[in-house]
Order: structure tokens, then C-alpha cells, then sequence
């Protein structure tokens, strides 16, 4: 399995959600579903095929599947909350944590 996960876009967590029948989930169009679905049921070999085309995707079935707050993190994602504050009133980053969780505070004390 690769080591480094992509950030999860806010529509492919509720697409993923939806899928498994989650809460906060959405339905995605035809071709995106049997998207899901195909890495629903992928093998290792072909999930890592899946992987280079529609990194996302398998990460965020990858994380229902296989981490156990996964789902949660998901539903963080697509309601647009900081996944490590939870709050959703502050622009989210390109990291998908908020700004004031992406910026790394200074450990000496620094003000
Ligand atoms: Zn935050």
C-alpha cells in the first residue's frame, strides 16, 4: 500500500459515505459510483492500479475500510470541519485541516 495519502476533496468523502450508507454522505453520478464500487471490491493488485488514476477515491475507501475512524474523518471532510479542531468556520487549507491548524506553531515560545 502506498505510504503517502492525498488530501480527500470534500466531494469524493461524501461520495464515498454515500456508498457505504454513512451519514453525510451524497450520491455520485453513474460513472463515479461503479468507481466506488469497483474499489469497493478491488484486490490489493488492482487497487494500486486504481490508485494512479483515482488517488482520492481509494484513499477515502481505504480509510472507511480499514481505519476505525475513518468514517468520521470522512464526515468531517464533507461538512467542511477541520478534521483536527472540528470547527467549520475557518477556510480550510489545501491540507484539509483549517488555516490555523495548518500553520505550524512555533515549539520555543516565540511570540
Ligand atoms: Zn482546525
Amino acid at each position: 500500500m502506498s505510504t503517502n495519502s492525498p488530501t480527500i476533496p470534500p466531494d469524493v468523502a461524501a461520495h464515498v459515505l454515500f456508498h457505504y450508507g454513512r451519514e453525510g454522505g451524497y450520491q455520485a453520478g453513474g460513472f463515479t459510483e461503479s468507481l466506488v464500487t469497483a474499489i469497493d471490491r478491488s484486490d490489493p493488485a488492482n487497487r494500486d492500479r486504481l490508485a494512479l488514476g483515482f488517488p482520492e477515491y481509494v484513499a477515502a475507501v481505504a480509510a472507511v475500510q480499514y481505519d476505525p475512524n475513518g468514517v468520521a474523518h470522512l464526515q468531517d471532510i464533507a461538512a467542511g470541519r477541520c478534521p483536527r479542531c472540528k470547527k467549520d468556520d475557518g477556510p480550510i487549507a489545501e491540507s484539509g485541516l483549517c488555516e490555523a491548524c495548518a500553520q505550524p506553531m512555533p515549539l520555543d515560545g516565540v511570540a
